[in-house]
């Protein structure tokens, strides 16, 4: 298919009229990301032990030049050129920032014998090149503690690139997090992990090339790092607010932020450096309270709330607010404005929404009714880089009122290929169709256009000229973006569509599967049950789960794979004895049944042939799905 079109001038005015309002005087940020300067990585590629570059810290540096290109939205572009001020900063002494080695930061707080790291990053090779930037300007000093801040895996996966399993193991090096932040660390890739990878290939734009027409960052970070992920857990769980640490001689006061940016969150506090860690309740832009990627929405109520109770905790007398990504705001009157204003930017959107939504608008409508407050408006950190105000005020309509907007006509209508045959039939066939989308194109309507490619595809994707005036509109819409994701979107779905489908960048983490609970087993072999083949099988298998001395049954019935604790295992039934682990072998396929059984990792008593009926049944989720196309 045909590259893409030049920028045109529908785009043109749309980025013009953006930036009447924007607060280009505002120049703080730009100090505020250098301050603390203490040096940058020499070695400017971060790769596996086999050789692939999983991060570039160059790979924006074509940020650099200047002004925005035409084929960006220049408020995203300025948001990009912040992002790529990489190095190593320190925060206030004895507290260091590692910033530009992956999407989020770690932050290192020097204690009297050694450091407590904070948010090791997304892979171990990314986190660990950080850390040696940290100890070539501040000298070896041990690892004492890790903090994570919350259960996104940004904020873990690299840290078994700074500390060892075994350290932690043997109480060496205690590893705190919030309550639960295990189990949904690991939740998320039980349940729809499959579907919100493939996804966040279009949100990162992973596939895509960088550069002033391609990704120029999320936003949040320029992009997600590709290397190992890996997963320690933690050893110390802060329950309460309030509850107070002392770590190698640094005392830390948590509070405890459940159901806000993540499902197990905390911020806290160091009262001798009067610095406050905001995890990421607060960022340099409009957060997520539903990630385009997907996953359950968010509370932005509770999130706003837990701010409140931060400023009241600390912001009497903090001097300097940091969190997991983007750069500090420092001085007490700035730090408490910047929380006020994130707390009431989240507050206005959730308030606002349930209002309108009470008088009957639905979240379509809010969406495009909704401005934030013009003194918001007027921070560069209300921006919608990474959320957006029309995703979110959808999001908060999702999070009262679900999917169904009232409408009976929206109830039960065709699913996407069924309809587009009848909207192509009903414009007055193929040849009509495309007219009008074209007649979209030229009147710079891109929203209708897509709309109407969308149909055209859906009803026959063999037709290019239609997928090629999809991807052009697509394209537009990208370039006149102001958040980095839906840029990322917007040029994934023009890049599949001329190019065919990129597929799943990512793949599902060793270290996390093996964290898995048998329970979380047992519910993701559930959800690859393929149904209606199963319907009319019936069948129990026994687990005898040595390392946890607990039992399981589980029973196939109707089509449903259900499991339960038992007391003891009813006779007749195939038991099969194993460790937990030895299990995550066998639903991953990385042991072996008759080699486990030969080897004694797994025995069996009864008729083993019950679990190969078992599996028989299980399809697999499919990481190359298709998006733009039926
Ligand atoms: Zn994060």
């Amino acid at each position: 298919m045909t590259m893409g079109k030049p920028v045109t001038d529908a785009t043109r005015r749309r980025i013009e009229a953006a930036a009447v309002g924007l607060p280009l005087h505002d120049r703080q940020d730009f100090e505020d990301v250098t301050r603390g300067f203490v040096g940058r990585a020499e070695q400017r590629q971060i790769r596996t032990a086999d050789g692939r570059v999983v991060w570039d810290l160059d790979a924006y540096a074509f940020l650099r030049e200047g002004e925005a290109p035409e084929t960006a939205n220049p408020s995203l572009w300025r948001q990009g050129q912040l992002l790529i001020e990489d190095g190593l900063f320190e925060v206030v002494p004895g507290i260091y920032q590692l910033r530009g080695f992956d999407l989020s930061v770690i932050t290192v707080v020097e204690g009297e014998t050694g450091v407590i790291v904070i948010d090791p990053l997304i892979s171990a090779e990314t986190a660990a090149a950080a850390f040696a930037l940290y100890t070539a300007h501040r000298g070896e000093r041990p690892v004492r503690a890790m903090i994570y801040t919350h259960s996104h895996v940004d904020h873990f996966g690299g840290a078994k690139g700074i500390i060892g399993e075994e350290q932690v193991a043997s109480g060496e090096i205690p590893v705190i997090a919030p309550e639960g932040f295990l189990h949904h660390a690991v939740a998320e890739n039980v349940f729809a992990g499959t579907a919100m990878l493939r996804r966040a290939g279009y949100m990162y734009g992973a596939a895509l090339e960088r550069g002033p027409a391609g990704q120029i960052g999320s936003g949040l970070g320029q992009t997600t790092s590709s290397g190992t992920v890996t997963l320690i857990a933690p050893t110390v769980e802060v329950t309460h607010t309030g509850q107070t640490l002392t770590l190698d001689g640094v005392e830390l006061v948590f509070q405890l932020t459940p159901g806000t940016e993540a499902p197990a969150e905390m911020n806290f506090y160091f009262p001798r450096h009067l610095a406050l860690c905001a995890a990421e309740n607060t960022s340099h832009t409009l957060h997520n309270i539903l990630t385009p990627r997907g996953a359950l929405v968010r509370d932005p109520h509770a999130w706003a709330h837990y701010l409140t109770e931060t400023i009241a905790l600390w912001g009497g007398e903090v001097e300097v607010v940091f969190g997991s990504h983007h750069w500090p705001t420092w001085g007490r009157e700035r730090a408490v404005e910047f929380l006020s204003m994130q707390r009431d930017m989240y507050l206005y959107l959730h308030d606002q929404t349930l209002r309108l939504l009470n008088q009957g608008y639905t979240g379509a409508e809010i969406a495009e009714m909704l401005e934030l407050p013009p003194a918001l408006e007027q921070q560069w950190h209300t921006h919608g880089y990474y959320g957006s105000v029309s995703h979110n005020v959808k999001a908060v309509y999702q999070r009262y009122m679900g999917w169904y907007d009232g409408n009976p006509a929206n109830l039960w209508p065709h699913p996407p290929e069924a309809a587009a045959r009848r909207y192509v039939e009903a414009m007055g066939g193929r040849d009509a169709a495309l007219a009008a989308g074209r007649r979209a194109w030229d009147e710079g309507d891109y929203r209708w256009c897509v709309e109407l490619g969308k149909h055209l595809v859906f009803a026959d994707d063999t037709d290019t000229e239609a997928g090629e005036l999809l991807a052009d509109a697509f394209e537009q819409l990208g370039y006149g973006a102001e958040n980095g994701t839906w840029r990322s979107m917007y040029l994934a779905g023009a890049h599949e569509l001329r190019n065919g489908v990129f597929g799943t960048p990512a793949s599902p983490s060793p270290d996390m599967l093996n964290a898995l609970t048998v329970t979380q087993v047992f519910d993701s072999i559930a959800i690859r049950l393929d149904g209606p083949q199963a319907w009319d099988e019936h069948l129990h298998i026994v687990w005898n789960v040595t390392d946890e001395g607990a039992t399981y049954l589980t029973e196939l019935h109707n089509g449903v794979l259900s499991h339960s604790l038992v007391e003891r295992a009813p006779d007749g039934v195939a038991a099969f004895t194993l460790t937990r682990l030895a299990l995550i072998g066998l639903v991953t396929g990385a042991l072996d049944l008759p080699t486990a059984l030969g080897e004694g990792t797994v025995s069996v008593g009864g008729d083993p042939a019950v679990l190969g009926r078992l599996v028989a049944l299980l399809a697999p989720g499919d990481p190359e799905f298709r998006i733009v196309t039926p």
